[in-house]
């Protein structure tokens, strides 16, 4: 996986990331942010209606707050990452802030789940100094996205639109199936766009992947 890190911009400032996976396959890694919530057993149904694999990048918060979705979505072996503890925006705070909301996500993750995750997407996908020495004291691989379906905001057929335009080999896609820490988010926009995005690019030829997959195609 870190031959891939490597290769990621900014990654002597602000520690390693990916952005895309390997690019010599049809193979798409579709990823959820900012859960879990109240909806994400509604988006779970509709990825095992496609036998679609998605990794989903959890707030620790989300977790004490629903910890029952939060072993579903392990129990039906979709992938965790470390999305923070409280969803802040890191930009200008210290690097043991960082380091402790990170940490704190972690260990809510292992209690609750009972797994290590060694992804984490930062929030907002902002980056900012002390990143890397968390990502190396956590062992997390930081991962962005190639397309991001603005998924908070446009309707589902614009979220559509935007992904299965921008799909390729490869490509990481970030949606959101919760909204920062908030409880019961309406994520109904985001979950009719993943209906008609999955068969979209079945028909396409496309299979899906989860991160660690896409990354490391013989892991
Ligand atoms: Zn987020």
């Amino acid at each position: 996986m870190l031959a891939h890190a490597v290769r990621g911009r900014s990654s002597r400032l602000f520690g390693p990331s990916v952005w895309r996976g390997d690019t010599g396959r049809k193979a798409i890694a579709i990823t959820f942010d900012d859960g879990p919530s109240e909806s994400t057993p509604i988006l779970m149904d509709t990825l095992r209606e496609f036998g679609v694999p998605a990794t989903f990048f959890q707030c620790g918060s989300n977790i004490r707050r629903l910890p029952d979705i939060a072993r579903a979505v392990n129990a039906a072996g979709y992938e965790i990452g470390n999305h923070s503890d409280s969803h802040p925006l890191c930009c200008f705070r210290s690097a043991s802030f960082i380091q402790n909301d990170f940490q704190r996500a972690q260990q809510t993750i292992e209690d609750t789940v009972g797994l290590t995750p060694s992804l984490m997407r930062a929030p907002f996908g902002v980056r900012w100094f002390g990143y890397r020495s968390m990502q190396e004291q956590l062992g997390l691989l930081g991962v962005m996205w190639t397309v991001i379906g603005r998924d908070w905001k446009l309707p589902a057929q614009a979220i559509c639109d935007r992904v299965l335009k921008a799909a390729r080999n490869g490509s990481i896609v970030c949606l959101h199936d919760g909204r920062f820490c908030r409880t019961r988010p309406d994520i109904s926009n985001t979950l009719e766009a993943v209906k008609r995005i999955l068969p979209a690019l079945l028909e396409r030829g496309y299979h899906f992947e989860t991160v660690t997959q896409i990354l490391c195609p013989q892991a």
